[in-house]
Parts: C-alpha cells; sequence; structure tokens
C-alpha cells in the first residue's frame, strides 16, 4: 500500500510534466497563514474542495446571472456559469498543458462575491457605497475574510489573484494588456469567463423572448457559428490553436508562453458580446422587475444601516466599519433571500418583486 504522505508528492511530481509556464503547485507563493500540507492532495487541489464546501458557493445556486428571479427551471444561475466556466477552463488548462487543478480553483471562485440580482445589485451597490463595490474584489474579500464566520478560506496566493483579475472590463476587452492576472491559468479562466457567458446568455435572451435567434449579429455568428455548442467550439478551439501557434512554440517545447483568442475570433466574439450589452443587459436592466430589484438593495441597505443590531452576529462581529458590514451582508445574499428580508421588516410598501414567468415566444 501506498503510504497517504506519498501521494501528494505523486500528484506534484506529474505536475513537472506540464509545460514550463504552467504554475506548479509546488513553487506556489502559498497561503497567508501558513499550514501543513495535505498528505493527499496538493495545495490547489485543496483550494478547489474548500470553494466547493464553503457557504457562498453554494448560494450560487439562487443568485441571478441576468434575469432577475426567473420561474423557468433552464435559465443560467450563477452557479451554472461557475460550472461552466469551470468546464471551459479546464479543457483548456489541459490543452495547453497547464495546471488543470488551478484553473478549475480560480473558476470556481471567481463569481463568489457576486450580489443578489445579477449587475442590477452590483450596481445598486457600487452607488450607495462610498468606496465603491465590485464583484471581483467582493470574491477576493469572501475567500480572504467573510467565509468561516470571519476566519476566510486561507487560499493560496495564485488562486487569490486569478479570482480578483478574472473580469474584462466593456472597454478594455479587446485590450489584453489591461490584465494583471499573474498565472496563465487565470488567463485561461478570464478568457472561459467570456466564452461561458456570451454563449449562455444568448441562450437565455431567446429563452426569455427578449431577442431571437435572427437577432444574433449575422457578422458574429457567421464566423462563429449559429448554434450554441458551435460557437463555443469554435472559440474553445481558437484559443488552443491560437496560443499554440502565435507564440511559435511546439509541443516539443511544453506548452505556449501566453493564452489568446486570434484577431478574427476576437473581433467576432466582442460584436457578440457589444450587441448582448444593448439588447439584452441594458434593456434587461430599463425593465419593472429590475426597478424593483434596485429598490430592494437600496432599502435593504438603508434599513441595516439604521438597524445595525439587526445584522447577523457573524456580520457583526467583523471590525470594519458599519457600512462595509452592512455591505457585506447584502452581498452575500441570494435573489430570494434578499426578497425575503425585504418583506419581513417591511420595507416593500406592498411593492414586492414578482418571479416573472419567461416564456418563449
Ligand atoms: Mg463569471
Amino acid at each position: 500500500m501506498v503510504h497517504q504522505t506519498n501521494i501528494r508528492k505523486l500528484a506534484e511530481e506529474r505536475e513537472t510534466a506540464l509545460s514550463p509556464h504552467a504554475q506548479k503547485s509546488r513553487l506556489s507563493q502559498g497561503r497567508q497563514t501558513p499550514e501543513e500540507p495535505c498528505p493527499i492532495r496538493t495545495d490547489f487541489q485543496r483550494d478547489r474542495d474548500r470553494i466547493i464546501h464553503c457557504n457562498s458557493f453554494r448560494r450560487l445556486k439562487h443568485k441571478t446571472q441576468v434575469f432577475v428571479a426567473p420561474l423557468g427551471d433552464h435559465f443560467v444561475t450563477r452557479l451554472t456559469h461557475t460550472l461552466e466556466v469551470s468546464q471551459i477552463a479546464r479543457t483548456l488548462a489541459r490543452a495547453l498543458n497547464l495546471n488543470e487543478d488551478l484553473a478549475e480553483a480560480i473558476s470556481l471562485g471567481h463569481d463568489l462575491g457576486h450580489t443578489p440580482f445579477g449587475h442590477i445589485g452590483e450596481e445598486v451597490l457600487d452607488d450607495l457605497y462610498p468606496r465603491g463595490f465590485r464583484h471581483n474584489e467582493q470574491s477576493l474579500r469572501v475567500v480572504d475574510i467573510l467565509e468561516r464566520n470571519g476566519r476566510g478560506l486561507n487560499l493560496t496566493w495564485e488562486v487569490r489573484n486569478g479570482i480578483l483579475n478574472h473580469s474584462k472590463t466593456r472597454a478594455g476587452f479587446l485590450a489584453e494588456a489591461e490584465s494583471e492576472v499573474a498565472t496563465l491559468e487565470g488567463a485561461v479562466c478570464r478568457i472561459a469567463d467570456v466564452i461561458a457567458y456570451v454563449n449562455h446568455d444568448s441562450d437565455d435572451a431567446i429563452r426569455a423572448g427578449v431577442i431571437t435567434q435572427g437577432d444574433l449579429p449575422l457578422a458574429a455568428v457567421s464566423v462563429l457559428g449559429l448554434r450554441r455548442s458551435d460557437r463555443i467550439n469554435t472559440m474553445v478551439s481558437d484559443v488552443i490553436d491560437n496560443s499554440w501557434s502565435v507564440t511559435g512554440n511546439t509541443a516539443d517545447e511544453g506548452g505556449p508562453a501566453a493564452v489568446a483568442m486570434s484577431k478574427p475570433i476576437l473581433e467576432a466574439t466582442h460584436l457578440l458580446r457589444e450587441f448582448l450589452f444593448e439588447r439584452v443587459y441594458e434593456v434587461h436592466s430599463a425593465r419593472q422587475e429590475s426597478d424593483r430589484a434596485r429598490e430592494v438593495v437600496r432599502r435593504l441597505y438603508e434599513f441595516f444601516n439604521q438597524h445595525e443590531d439587526r445584522l447577523p452576529a457573524e456580520y457583526r462581529l467583523l471590525d470594519d466599519a458599519r457600512e462595509r458590514r452592512v455591505l457585506d451582508f447584502i452581498a452575500g445574499m441570494t435573489d430570494r433571500y434578499a426578497l425575503r428580508v425585504a418583506e419581513e421588516m417591511s420595507l416593500l410598501d406592498g411593492n414586492a418583486v414578482q418571479p416573472r414567468l419567461f416564456l418563449p415566444e
């Protein structure tokens, strides 16, 4: 029988066959609080497991991706989005001979800081909180501090860096230079995030009757494919081929030195993404149920700032300023929990958000 202690070492040994550009778990910059390594799992495998078992991960199930409180069972939630990102990131990491465990851990943790009601919740909190709010910074705060009643998950530096730097801004989509992500596995997750959401958001918008298949910009779908599966396949294959070729590497050298889409596919993806901003995200944001969602978040924020004693014990114990603790509590809420608390505290004047049933046209 192999002694347990050797199992992690065998896994670390296997990582020496990865690309010279892959992040090896043994060479991690480590955890904020040093810990004995696990006898079975590498540090990145252990981080992935900590994320899967944390409370914020479970709450992703009831957080909106784009459509507020939809009743249809096939709409994407933050949880299914996260799983899609993880699947795409792992495929890319394997194909580029990078560290799949690290890519998986970053993907599973990247959206833990998302607010209730999708980007609508994020915008309201960003307005209300004097220092502003961004979901990627909140994801890091969740794993560093908020989980385990203020002790955090004590993850490795590389996973934390990937989580903090996962998102692309609308303006900076085509410029990879803005990224401060330190590992290629982190770069893989940034691309996987976009590939996942431009495709499932197009599908959900069609499912919700906001757009039809024929509305998708022809210049994008003629390059990327008509069906969602074709488009994902085009994008993923392109990242793999382009990364291997653009950096002039061959398989003999062990792996590419950069991860990127080719220009034509990046431009087609950009076109599809801009279409979603104009025809789906902004239109949805102007709908009545989005206004009500804004109202819920605003009232919760006011209420708990006036009634600090009503915060749950774990948020009262944090040694931050009151507004920060209120922000942490609200940002962590699921859509349904936010609605329930607002109703229980009678904050809504009978003006509750009704979950809306979206049916295809
Ligand atoms: Mg995401």
